[in-house]
Order: structure tokens, then sequence, then C-alpha cells
């Protein structure tokens, strides 16, 4: 297999080789899980009495992942995300936040959340670099979001979007996995949220993992259906998105401030376009989702590895990027990892 590189320009015409893997894909875009921890237990995502946690002295420090994106920028990398577990439960995430925002060559630092913690760190989190925030969110009905989530906390949650709002952390993306039987009646009640307000609502296809691979064949709704299921009330037309990196397509009816998304890793192909690779929170570099070949960062980390030796593994590791994934209803995508360790 070849490593195919691209070339990156900077301000004074230095060329430097930038990440692309095997299949000529550049790689841009760096999703980093900075702990495992959450304090939800959505039922399709995690048991509700946890998981065996990553022990503490494994989690890369902020220090460590500073010197990783520093690498990963030098060799072309402009997007963050920072994701989880719920990142906003480890400490002083707007230092990290800090940190990578001041990295020449990074011009976008992102953050998934579950927004229960949203309403008091979105202003620090903004004033420390953050460019945008997702928030994911199954129901707009208290008692079952309770029950999905296992833990109460909507109030909470619209709290913190109204919060990332008036930060300026707008547009919001919404994330909101699409379950039958479960949430799929709310799907006019987000459809109007979209219309009425500036934010965009993705539903997900719900993938299969250990905690749900039960579930998943009787809950799955595919994203064709859920759009069939909007286009029956209105003249539902594609729009483009907010922007970003993402796999979603866009949809809204006439007038709509925001727009409806739809992101399907099951019926829909987007490999061809991924631009990404995950970092998980005990430093191994992941380059698909679904595909459970890693590369161990964290002994170069700390074993002190310099920019250019660290660039120069990230370069190797693309080698080993899938040229997509093979996701199956009720199989599952991951025999190794939570989707709370790889950040989803
Ligand atoms: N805690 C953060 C959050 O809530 O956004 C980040 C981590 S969470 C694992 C990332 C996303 O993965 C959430 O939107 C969650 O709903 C989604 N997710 C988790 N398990 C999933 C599954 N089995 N199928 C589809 N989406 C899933």
């Amino acid at each position: 297999m070849v490593a195919h590189t691209i070339d990156l320009i900077d301000g004074i015409g230095t060329r430097e080789r930038g990440l692309a893997d095997a299949f000529a894909r550049p790689i841009t875009y760096l999703r980093i899980s900075v702990t495992d921890r959450c304090n939800l237990r959505c039922t399709y995502c995690m048991p509700e009495s946890g998981l065996p946690w990553i022990a503490k002295a494994e989690i890369l420090s902020y220090e460590e992942i500073e010197r990783l994106v520093r690498a990963a920028a030098s060799v072309g990398v402009r997007s963050i995300r920072l994701t989880g577990g719920e990142p906003l439960v480890r400490r002083d995430l707007a230092e990290l936040v800090a940190r990578i925002a001041r990295i020449d060559g990074i011009d976008d630092v992102a953050l998934s959340t579950n927004g229960l913690l949203l309403a008091e760190l979105a202003r620090p989190l903004a004033e420390a670099g953050l460019t945008r925030v997702n928030v994911s969110l199954d129901t707009l009905r208290p008692d079952r979001f309770a029950a999905i989530a296992r833990r109460p906390g909507l109030e909470r949650v619209l709290a913190g979007i109204d919060a990332a709002i008036d930060a300026g952390l707008g547009p919001i993306k919404i994330n909101c996995v699409a379950m039958r039987g479960v949430n799929d009646d709310e799907l006019f009640d987000f459809a109007e949220l979209a219309r009425t307000r500036r934010v965009f609502v993705r539903f997900i296809e719900m993938m299969p993992v250990v905690e749900n691979v039960g579930d998943q064949v009787d809950q799955y709704i595919a994203a064709s259906e859920l759009l069939d299921r909007l286009r029956a009330t209105g003249d539902l037309q594609e729009v483009a998105g907010p922007g970003g990196n993402g796999p979603a397509r866009y949809f809204a009816f006439p007038g709509a401030r925001g727009a409806i998304g739809v992101i399907s890793p099951l019926s829909h192909d987007y490999c061809d376009r991924c631009n990404r690779v995950r970092l998980t929170a005990d430093g191994h570099l992941r380059l698909c989702l679904f595909g459970d070949r890693e590369i161990d960062f964290r002994t170069p980390l700390r074993r002190g590895a310099s920019e250019a030796e660290l660039a120069a593994l990230l370069h190797g590791a693309m080698l080993i990027k899938p040229e997509r994934h093979h996701l199956r209803l009720g199989e599952l995508s991951s025999r190794m990892r939570a989707f709370s360790e790889i950040g989803g």
C-alpha cells in the first residue's frame, strides 16, 4: 500500500507533507475523547452501573494531548472536536480548549456534549477559544429524557443550549438518536424546533454496540424512512448545512430558521469523503469508528517523542485507515471498545 500525502504550504511558502490515507483522502479532522466517563447512562450506550472505567493514569494529560495536536497540526489537521464520555465532566476543560486553540494551524475547536453542564461552562469555554457545540438530545419530554438517559436533566440541557447560543457558540447542532417505539413520535417536535429556531437537528441511525445489540434491530430506523415520514407532512427540500466536516445531509421546510439533518452510518455510505481520525481517552489513534485497529500514541508521548517523530507516526498510521466500514444491522461495530471510550 502507498501512503499518499498532500502539499501544505504555510504563510512563508514552506512545503510540508499533509496527512492523507492510502485512498488519497486528506485527513484534516481529529476527534479527541478526553474521558470515557459520563454523567448519563443512555440505554443504547452504557449499562446503568457504568463501565469499567479507564484508570486515571492511562488517560492522556492536557499537556500530552496538546503535544499530539501540535504534531497533527504540523501535518495538516485543522479541526479538533473534544468528546467522550462526557467531556464536560473532565476538570478544567477550558484549559485544554485554550491550549489547543492557540496552536498554529488549528482553526476550529468544537465540542460534543450531552449539555448537562453547559449552562455554567458555555461562556468560559467560548472565552477559551471554543468555536462550536453539538448537543446530544434524544427527546424533548422530561419523563422520557429520564427513561432514556436513566437520569433526569432535560431542563438543564435546554438551559445549556440557550447558554451556548448566548455565548456565540451557535449555530447549535442537536444530535438525536432515532429509535422506533422510543422517540420516533417526536420527529415533528424536533422538526418544529428546527423550523422556529436557528438550530440544526440531526437524526442519527442507531448503531449496534454491546449495550443495544439486542434492541437495535427493532429500534433502528433508516434515515430514508425518517425523511419519507417528514416529507409526508410538507415540502421538505434538501438544503446546505451549517458547515463543518460532517457526514450529515440537511433538509428544511419552507421558511425554517434551522434545518433537519440525517446521519446514516448504516444505510448510506459516506466513507468516500471521510476526513477524520479519532484519539481514544487512553491515547490510541483509531482510524475508523467501526474498525478495531489502533495505533498507540501514549507510549511515544510518554517517552518524550518529538513533534517530528509524532508527525511521522501519524503519517504511518494512515496506511491502516480502512477504505470503508462494514457496519450491519444487529452486528457489533466494535469488539474492543465502548462508544464512550472512542468518542462516538
Ligand atoms: N457525551 C457526549 C455527547 O453526549 O455528545 C459525547 C459522547 S457520546 C458517545 C456521542 C454521541 O454518540 C451522542 O450523540 C450519542 O447519542 C451517540 N451514540 C452513542 N451510542 C450510540 C449508538 N449506539 N448509536 C448511535 N449513536 C450513539
